[in-house]
């Protein structure tokens, strides 16, 4: 198995090097060369088995024998042993053809634990194995952070450093990361904004000396074990309802594609699924895109929805390869152009195969307070605003009434308590795990937003 960029000027890579590398230095994203084949009968094997055991089957083709089967089956297992839930991502009933999968039972209560957890393990094993060690610094305004530093923390091979903007996070977001007692874990509270934080973990990358010195890495979005990491579910939460004896279908919150590109790419692989319903909030550039062939960049603004407000979505580079016939100069051409010009039109013969496989629908703020008072008054089920974005788009969207729809519950409700309330007049405990978070000790340390300070900090702390 080899994974080749969308630009086509980057070399091919091994699984290996393809999770440490991040983005393609040609500027491009990996993909796989081409996508395994999960046949009907592989499908059907698949009935009654774990979590735990589909995600070891689905996910092994991809390894390209990089990782030894009987380790990944452990990192796995460990992996999704961190989930509070026995069936690690539940299905819950809401009606007759409609289900929501939590994907939140994890550590941070955010889908982003399903594919971090894993990735960190597999860091771990990729550079002990290799006999080095990796520093890996990020930016978050709220979620991401949380989820990098559990998946990171007390991994022998790694420190950790993520900067938040001091005061502007939320305090459960804030706790979250601050009182994580591990050595190689370091908070770095900047006197700025989201943005300058994240201008400075740019410009670190953009520092060589300092980039090799540490050996800099990162876990963002675009990594292609993540990708990896979420195709897992939609093929267990199909088995579960029927396949591959019975078409499914999915809709999903996005930001960053990252979640509904891997359920195209189950899709690749064979899962007979119906068109993936896309919902995105007011920032919804997504949503402009599927419906009118055409992505046009504008300001990004605040939502009840924050992990979904995003400007330009990094992972639909992925589908545009396959759009631009997997031609990566003539997509680095557009995506040049793109950057000029903030617009790019979808090339008209390719098009029609893509469109019939998304469809898509954008709630504004109060939409999405409307679809999780609704959810409430017919069913008692509080959900948090992203979820609902999912759930709405599932009900306007969806074709075929026959076919059951599972829609991605992204986030656990209890992370945004304030609009839950507001929607239903209910605020959502923590759970258990996390009931003590207010009086736990918080560690962080307060920087000015200064490049050299921070830099100063990362390496007197990082670890040899
Ligand atoms: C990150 C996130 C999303 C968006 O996922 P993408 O993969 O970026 O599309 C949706 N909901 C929640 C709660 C998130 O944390």
């Amino acid at each position: 198995m080899r994974y080749i960029s969308t630009r086509g000027a980057a070399p091919a890579l091994e699984f290996d090097d393809v999770l440490l590398s991040g983005l393609g230095r040609d500027g491009g994203l990996y993909v796989p060369e081409a996508w395994p084949d999960l046949a009907p009968g592989a499908i059907a094997k698949l009935r009654g088995r774990s979590y735990v055991e589909i995600a070891a089957t689905v996910m092994q083709p991809f390894l390209g024998g990089k990782i030894a089967a009987a380790d990944f089956a452990a990192m796995v297992k460990d992996a999704y042993g961190t989930f509070r839930h026995q069936a690690v991502v539940p299905l819950k009933q809401i009606d007759h053809s409609l289900w929501l999968m939590e994907l939140f039972h994890g550590p941070t209560l955010a889908f982003k634990d399903v594919a971090l957890q894993l990735v960190g393990r597999l860091y771990d094993h990729v550079l002990k194995a290799r006999k080095q060690r990796v520093t890996i610094v990020g930016a978050t305004s709220g979620d991401t952070g949380s989820a990098a530093l559990e998946a990171c923390r007390d991994r022998d091979a790694i420190d950790i450093f993520i900067l938040h903007p001091k005061g502007r996070v939320s305090d459960v977001q804030r706790r979250q990361m601050t009182t994580i007692p591990s050595a190689n874990v370091f908070n770095i509270a900047v006197k700025g904004t989201f943005d300058d934080c994240q201008d400075m973990v740019k410009a670190l990358f953009n520092d060589h000396a300092f980039r090799d010195r540490v050996n800099l890495s990162a876990v963002n979005s675009i990594n292609w074990a993540r990708v990896m990491a979420q195709i897992v579910y939609y093929v267990a939460g199909a088995v579960a309802l029927g396949a591959p004896d019975r078409r499914i279908g999915f809709s999903v919150p996005s930001g960053n594609f990252g979640n509904v590109y891997a359920g195209y790419g189950a899709r690749q692989m064979g899962l007979d699924i119906a068109p993936l319903i896309i919902g995105s909030n007011r920032n919804d550039i997504l949503a402009r895109f599927f419906n009118n062939a055409a992505m046009e960049i504008t300001g990004v603004e605040p939502s009840l929805s924050p992990s979904m407000d995003i400007q330009v979505s990094s992972n639909l580079e992925r589908l545009l390869f396959d759009l631009y016939n997997r031609d990566g100069a003539a997509l680095a051409a557009a995506m040049s152009d793109f950057r000029k010009t903030g617009k790019l039109t979808a090339p008209r013969q390719t098009w029609g195969q893509v469109d019939k496989l998304f469809g898509a629908a954008a709630l504004t703020d109060e939409q999405t307070i409307a679809a999780m008072r609704d959810l409430y008054r017919r069913t008692g089920e509080l959900i948090d605003p992203h979820s609902a974005i999912g759930l709405a788009a599932a009900e306007a969207k969806r074709t075929d009434p026959e076919t059951p729809i599972i829609a991605l519950a992204t986030a656990h409700p209890a992370k945004f308590p304030d609009a839950v309330e507001r929607a239903t007049g209910q605020r959502p405990a923590l759970p258990e795990h996390l009931a003590d978070l207010y009086d736990r000790p918080e560690r962080m340390t307060v920087l000015p937003n200064d490049l050299n300070r921070v830099k100063e900090f990362v390496l007197a702390e990082r670890h040899d």
